[in-house]
């Protein structure tokens, strides 16, 4: 290639922000002696310090003392500060990435902890074997499938980021700068960034921002707080706590509250009443003979797929030899308590649920393209119904909570939460409602928050695809699946390591692709 430059802009230097950043460096090590330049745009983070426990005010005081508190890598998911008790649920989710080596892998990681266990021990006290302190047995160093912090992680990464660094080829330089992406316009040949107080032109931009999670309302303000980041809170919460969501991020903050914040009782609320099942790795690759795209051919409906996933149930418990509680049991649990008992009794990566973990969390991604979308919001539902079943909670965070559901600490309760209400409500199933008055909302992320992209949109940005297509979504202005060669603007976000690596990889394809085919400038 013969261009004289070429900038690119990374917005968010999390995980995906960081993949993208990795993959493009190692798809044009030996491709261009063009010069390039990329920006990583990451503002920096504040913590409210008194509402950090112990441990975290003393690895923010190591990070401090280093000038290393804005990890690039770790984003919001795998902040190094965050309490210990925010886990990996084990090998399954670990993967490392080295960009200086060019792997991707699960060892990786794990020789990174060991080579630094002395660090980790101190950083992360209840983590440490060394001292005996671990919560949990299954919170380990010493193990590539035990339970290990996200934090470690997040340190790892900026470790990574550091080697990356170091290991450039003389013809890219990377520069971050330490503010938030406000704002971009897109046209032919460049694109226009802007935060509160710059403005860059580059010829391609990655938005890797990472999640959006519901919004506090203000006259909320004090009283209802979302799960992350977890120093909004502390010091305010009552004896006894109400958390809606009981997915995993409801039970990690749930667990947060009783061992750290000195909270006595926890009421987790969710619409059904139930958590989540802690998911393992299947032992033996398992075949669903039922849940396949060929068996839906035939009649695309919800209907179909109902009886799809009754008969794959089935099927799966006779394999395992284990007695099938039937459809109803698993559907509309009695006693959570005693279900969840049951379940961490018999688990093993042959468990039935185990096998068909891959199968269901796939099935509509396979099928998707197949239903009407009348079918589609109706298949949706069905697998909602069932996720309690087929999540990713970790072993150990299911053994914590089923211990503090044992001491009358932690309780589940079915019930909505009604988020346009003034006053911060909940509605039970009998409809009656009830004022809480501590909340911390763990339900997850809402789509319908708008990202920087909107205000793009509606200064007339338009982004298209190959085929010409917006690549928009015109609810909340986000950008899909910007591969396009036509577009200048794309996106890297996922909901697993593994998914953020795939779409890293294939974003920084696209932008070589797209730089490749560029006319000179
Ligand atoms: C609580 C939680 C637990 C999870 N646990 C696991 C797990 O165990 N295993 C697993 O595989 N996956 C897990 N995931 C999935 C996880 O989403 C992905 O693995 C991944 O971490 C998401 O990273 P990200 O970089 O897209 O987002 P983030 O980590 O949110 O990073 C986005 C970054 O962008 C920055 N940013 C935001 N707006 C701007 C802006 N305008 N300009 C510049 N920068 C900006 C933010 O400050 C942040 O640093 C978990 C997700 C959550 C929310």
């Amino acid at each position: 290639m013969q261009y004289k430059s070429w900038r690119i802009a990374i917005a968010g230097a999390g995980v995906s922000g960081f993949a993208t950043l990795g993959h493009l460096v190692t798809q044009l090590r030996d491709r261009t002696e063009t010069p390039i330049q990329i920006y990583l745009f990451q503002p920096e983070r504040t913590y409210q310090e008194a509402n950090l426990t112990e441990a975290q005010q003393t690895r923010l005081a190591h990070f401090k003392a280093l000038d290393q508190q804005n990890p690039i890598g770790s984003g919001q998911v795998y902040d190094p500060v965050q309490p210990a008790l925010f886990t990996f649920n084990g090998s399954s989710a670990v993967r490392g990435f080295d960009f200086a080596q060019q792997r991707f892998d699960t060892a990786n990681y794990f020789n990174w902890v060991q080579a630094n266990r002395d660090l980790l021990a101190a950083l992360y006290p209840d983590f440490a074997p060394e001292r005996g302190q671990q919560r949990h047995r299954a919170h380990t160093l010493d193990d590539l499938h035990g339970t290990s912090p996200r934090g470690a992680y997040g340190l790892y990464l900026d470790e990574q980021f550091r080697r990356l660094l170091a290991h450039l080829p003389s013809h890219i330089t990377v520069q971050t700068i330490p503010q938030a992406l406000q704002s971009f316009v897109p046209s032919k040949q460049e694109v226009h960034v802007q935060t509160a107080t710059a403005s860059y032109w580059v010829n391609q931009l990655v938005c890797a921002t990472g999640h959006r999670f519901a919004p506090i309302r203000p006259e909320w303000q004090g009283q209802v707080f979302s799960a992350y980041p977890c120093d909004r809170y502390g010091a305010e919460l009552p004896a006894n706590l109400t958390i809606v969501g009981a997915g995993p991020s409801g039970i990690e903050v749930a667990l947060h509250a009783l061992h750290n914040l000195g909270v006595e009782r926890v009421s987790l609320v969710s619409r059904r009443g139930y958590a989540r099942l802690p998911q393992i790795e299947p032992a033996v690759p398992y075949t669903c003979p039922w849940l396949t795209r060929q068996q839906m051919q035939r009649n695309p409906t919800a209907q179909r797929a109902q009886y799809l996933l009754r008969q794959s149930l089935l099927t799966a418990y006779q394999v395992s030899d284990i007695a099938y509680p039937g459809w109803e049991a698993m559907l509309h649990i009695e006693d959570y308590g005693r279900f969840l008992a049951d379940y961490l009794q018999q688990v093993t990566p042959a468990h039935p649920l185990a096998r068909l973990a891959r199968p269901v969390m796939s099935f509509y991604g396979q099928t998707k393209d197949l239903l009407s979308s009348e079918e589609q919001v109706k298949v949706r539902r069905l697998l909602s119904s069932m996720k309690h079943l087929f999540a990713t909670q970790s072993l150990a965070g299911a053994e914590l909570m089923l211990a503090a559901m044992q001491a009358g600490r932690l309780s589940l309760k079915a019930g909505t939460f009604l988020t346009h209400h003034k006053t911060p409500t909940i509605a039970w199933p009998s409809n009656e409602q009830w004022q809480p008055n501590s909340v911390i909302l763990a339900t997850g992320f809402d789509s319908q928050i708008s990202p920087i992209y909107s205000l793009a949109i509606a200064q007339g940005a338009g982004v298209v695809d190959d085929d010409g297509k917006l690549v928009v979504n015109s609810i909340t202005g986000a950008l899909i699946n910007a591969y396009g060669t036509n577009t200048n603007c794309y996106r890297t976000a996922g909901t697993s390591l593994s998914s953020v690596n795939q779409q890293a990889a294939q974003t920084a394809k696209a932008l070589v692709r797209q730089m490749v085919l560029s006319p000179e400038t």
